[in-house]
Protein backbone atom coordinates (compact mmCIF):
# COMPACT_ATOMS: atom_id res chain seq x y z
CA UNK A 1 0.00 0.00 0.00
CA UNK A 2 0.99 3.52 -0.61
CA UNK A 3 3.28 2.97 -3.16
CA UNK A 4 3.57 6.35 -4.65
CA UNK A 5 3.98 8.31 -1.16
CA UNK A 6 6.87 5.77 -0.19
CA UNK A 7 8.61 6.73 -3.47
CA UNK A 8 7.83 10.33 -2.73
CA UNK A 9 9.59 9.94 1.06
CA UNK A 10 12.49 8.09 -0.77
CA UNK A 11 13.20 10.99 -3.10
CA UNK A 12 13.39 13.37 -0.50
CA UNK A 13 15.36 11.52 1.69
CA UNK A 14 17.80 11.10 -1.31
CA UNK A 15 17.47 15.06 -2.22
CA UNK A 16 18.80 15.83 1.67
CA UNK A 17 21.47 12.85 0.66
CA UNK A 18 22.65 15.16 -2.32
CA UNK A 19 22.32 18.34 -0.83
CA UNK A 20 24.41 17.09 2.39
CA UNK A 21 21.21 17.38 5.28
CA UNK A 22 21.67 14.12 6.24
CA UNK A 23 25.14 11.19 5.23
CA UNK A 24 24.67 7.33 5.19
CA UNK A 25 21.39 6.55 7.33
CA UNK A 26 21.41 9.86 9.96
CA UNK A 27 17.80 11.42 10.66
CA UNK A 28 14.52 10.42 9.15
CA UNK A 29 11.94 11.42 7.04
CA UNK A 30 8.04 10.98 7.49
CA UNK A 31 4.45 12.13 6.13
CA UNK A 32 0.99 11.70 7.80
CA UNK A 33 -1.51 10.20 5.79
CA UNK A 34 -5.16 11.18 5.86
CA UNK A 35 -6.44 8.15 7.84
CA UNK A 36 -3.88 9.47 10.76
CA UNK A 37 -1.11 6.83 10.39
CA UNK A 38 2.53 7.72 9.34
CA UNK A 39 4.99 6.43 6.84
CA UNK A 40 8.26 6.51 8.02
CA UNK A 41 11.92 5.59 7.10
CA UNK A 42 13.34 2.42 8.83
CA UNK A 43 16.04 2.45 11.02
CA UNK A 44 19.69 2.36 10.28
CA UNK A 45 19.37 2.24 6.71
CA UNK A 46 21.50 3.78 4.41
CA UNK A 47 19.49 6.07 2.28
CA UNK A 48 20.97 5.32 -1.25
CA UNK A 49 20.40 1.85 -0.57
CA UNK A 50 16.63 1.99 0.40
CA UNK A 51 13.91 0.95 -1.96
CA UNK A 52 10.39 2.24 -1.42
CA UNK A 53 9.73 -1.14 0.26
CA UNK A 54 11.43 -0.32 3.10
CA UNK A 55 9.32 2.76 3.75
CA UNK A 56 7.17 1.57 7.32
CA UNK A 57 3.64 2.10 7.73
CA UNK A 58 3.12 3.21 11.69
CA UNK A 59 -0.23 3.90 13.47
CA UNK A 60 -0.84 7.02 15.53
CA UNK A 61 1.14 5.35 18.57
CA UNK A 62 4.05 4.13 16.54
CA UNK A 63 3.01 0.46 17.00
CA UNK A 64 4.35 -0.77 13.11
CA UNK A 65 1.50 -2.00 10.41
CA UNK A 66 3.20 -2.56 7.41
CA UNK A 67 6.94 -3.30 6.71
CA UNK A 68 9.42 -5.81 7.55
CA UNK A 69 12.39 -3.35 8.63
CA UNK A 70 13.11 -1.85 12.02
CA UNK A 71 11.17 1.75 12.47
CA UNK A 72 13.29 4.78 13.01
CA UNK A 73 14.06 5.15 15.97
CA UNK A 74 13.00 8.30 16.71
CA UNK A 75 8.93 6.76 16.08
CA UNK A 76 7.98 8.20 19.43
CA UNK A 77 9.02 11.60 19.15
CA UNK A 78 7.85 11.60 15.71
CA UNK A 79 4.42 10.67 17.14
CA UNK A 80 4.12 12.78 19.44
CA UNK A 81 5.16 15.45 17.06
CA UNK A 82 1.68 14.41 14.57
CA UNK A 83 -0.32 14.29 17.49
CA UNK A 84 -0.10 17.64 18.71
CA UNK A 85 0.71 19.68 15.34
CA UNK A 86 -2.43 18.89 13.65
CA UNK A 87 -1.44 21.00 10.55
CA UNK A 88 1.76 18.96 9.96
CA UNK A 89 1.96 16.61 7.13
CA UNK A 90 5.91 15.61 6.78
CA UNK A 91 8.21 16.34 9.39
CA UNK A 92 12.42 15.86 8.26
CA UNK A 93 14.55 15.37 10.73
CA UNK A 94 18.71 15.59 9.77
CA UNK A 95 21.80 16.46 11.34
CA UNK A 96 22.99 19.15 9.05
CA UNK A 97 25.66 20.99 10.31
CA UNK A 98 25.45 24.66 9.65
CA UNK A 99 21.97 24.90 11.24
CA UNK A 100 23.05 22.60 13.72
CA UNK A 101 26.61 24.11 14.65
CA UNK A 102 24.79 27.76 14.69
CA UNK A 103 22.89 26.21 17.75
CA UNK A 104 25.48 25.22 19.76
CA UNK A 105 26.21 28.45 19.98
CA UNK A 106 23.11 30.61 19.72
CA UNK A 107 19.98 30.50 21.36
CA UNK A 108 18.44 31.32 17.58
CA UNK A 109 19.25 31.38 14.36
CA UNK A 110 17.87 35.13 12.81
CA UNK A 111 15.66 35.37 10.31
CA UNK A 112 18.57 37.98 8.31
CA UNK A 113 18.22 36.36 5.01
CA UNK A 114 15.01 36.70 2.63
CA UNK A 115 15.83 32.85 1.81
CA UNK A 116 14.93 31.52 5.46
CA UNK A 117 11.85 33.82 5.83
CA UNK A 118 10.59 32.07 2.59
CA UNK A 119 11.01 28.55 3.88
CA UNK A 120 11.27 28.77 7.71
CA UNK A 121 8.61 31.68 7.83
CA UNK A 122 10.85 33.44 10.16
CA UNK A 123 13.34 33.02 13.32
CA UNK A 124 14.37 29.30 14.08
CA UNK A 125 14.62 28.64 17.66
CA UNK A 126 17.16 26.42 18.76
CA UNK A 127 15.36 24.11 21.48
CA UNK A 128 17.37 23.04 24.63
CA UNK A 129 19.12 18.91 24.54
CA UNK A 130 16.91 16.54 24.52
CA UNK A 131 18.11 12.87 23.82
CA UNK A 132 17.38 11.06 20.86
CA UNK A 133 14.90 8.89 20.02
CA UNK A 134 12.96 9.85 23.38
CA UNK A 135 9.93 11.22 23.58
CA UNK A 136 11.04 14.30 24.87
CA UNK A 137 12.57 15.13 22.10
CA UNK A 138 9.35 15.04 20.19
CA UNK A 139 8.03 17.38 23.15
CA UNK A 140 11.03 20.23 22.82
CA UNK A 141 9.96 20.95 18.94
CA UNK A 142 6.11 21.61 19.90
CA UNK A 143 7.43 23.41 22.61
CA UNK A 144 9.99 25.75 20.78
CA UNK A 145 8.85 25.43 17.00
CA UNK A 146 6.30 28.59 17.57
CA UNK A 147 5.74 29.61 14.00
CA UNK A 148 8.52 28.61 11.93
CA UNK A 149 8.81 25.40 9.99
CA UNK A 150 12.04 24.60 11.53
CA UNK A 151 13.27 24.14 14.99
CA UNK A 152 17.14 23.20 15.79
CA UNK A 153 17.88 20.57 18.75
CA UNK A 154 20.62 21.59 20.56
CA UNK A 155 23.71 19.21 20.41
CA UNK A 156 21.22 17.16 17.93
CA UNK A 157 20.13 18.41 14.57
CA UNK A 158 17.17 20.10 13.25
CA UNK A 159 13.62 19.25 12.68
CA UNK A 160 11.85 20.79 9.77
CA UNK A 161 7.98 20.46 9.45
CA UNK A 162 5.42 20.86 6.17
CA UNK A 163 2.23 21.20 5.50
CA UNK A 164 3.15 17.89 3.11
CA UNK A 165 6.97 16.80 1.97
CA UNK A 166 8.04 19.68 -0.35
CA UNK A 167 7.35 22.33 2.18
CA UNK A 168 9.47 20.43 4.67
CA UNK A 169 12.21 20.02 2.39
CA UNK A 170 11.92 23.28 1.11
CA UNK A 171 12.76 23.87 5.07
CA UNK A 172 15.17 21.97 5.62
CA UNK A 173 17.57 22.59 2.50
CA UNK A 174 17.23 26.49 2.75
CA UNK A 175 17.36 26.89 6.44
CA UNK A 176 21.19 25.35 5.83
CA UNK A 177 21.48 26.98 2.95
CA UNK A 178 20.93 30.21 5.54
CA UNK A 179 22.71 28.85 8.01
CA UNK A 180 25.71 28.54 5.85
CA UNK A 181 25.45 32.10 4.94
CA UNK A 182 25.08 33.44 8.33
CA UNK A 183 28.21 31.31 9.47
CA UNK A 184 30.47 33.58 6.71
CA UNK A 185 29.13 36.67 7.79
CA UNK A 186 29.73 35.67 11.64
CA UNK A 187 33.52 34.62 10.23
CA UNK A 188 33.85 37.70 8.53
CA UNK A 189 32.89 39.69 11.72
CA UNK A 190 32.14 43.14 11.88
CA UNK A 191 27.97 44.12 11.95
CA UNK A 192 25.74 42.05 11.15
CA UNK A 193 22.90 43.83 8.35
CA UNK A 194 19.52 42.58 10.63
CA UNK A 195 16.55 42.36 8.42
CA UNK A 196 13.78 44.53 10.42
CA UNK A 197 10.23 42.36 11.86
CA UNK A 198 8.62 44.25 8.72
CA UNK A 199 11.22 43.23 6.20
CA UNK A 200 10.85 39.21 7.40
CA UNK A 201 7.05 39.38 7.50
CA UNK A 202 7.03 41.23 4.20
CA UNK A 203 9.58 38.59 3.20
CA UNK A 204 6.67 35.77 4.32
CA UNK A 205 4.37 37.54 2.73
CA UNK A 206 5.88 37.72 -1.01
CA UNK A 207 6.70 33.89 -1.09
CA UNK A 208 3.11 33.15 -0.18
CA UNK A 209 1.81 35.07 -3.29
CA UNK A 210 4.54 33.50 -5.86
CA UNK A 211 3.83 29.95 -4.37
CA UNK A 212 6.51 27.54 -3.91
CA UNK A 213 9.34 27.02 -5.95
CA UNK A 214 9.87 22.96 -6.72
CA UNK A 215 13.84 22.00 -5.81
CA UNK A 216 15.57 20.19 -8.54
ZN1 LIG B 1 18.85 12.53 15.03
Amino acid sequence: MYQKEKQEILDVALKLDKYELIALSGGNVSMRLPDGNILITPSGMIYDEMVADDILLVDRAGNVLEGGRSKSVDTVALCYIYAHMMTVGAVIHTHQPYATGLGLVYDQIDCDLTTIANATKGHVHVAPFSSAASQDMGEKVVQYIGDATAVVLRNHGVVAVGKDLHEALYSAVYLEEGAKTLYIAHSVGGQMAKMTPEQVQEAVEVFKRYGQKKIE
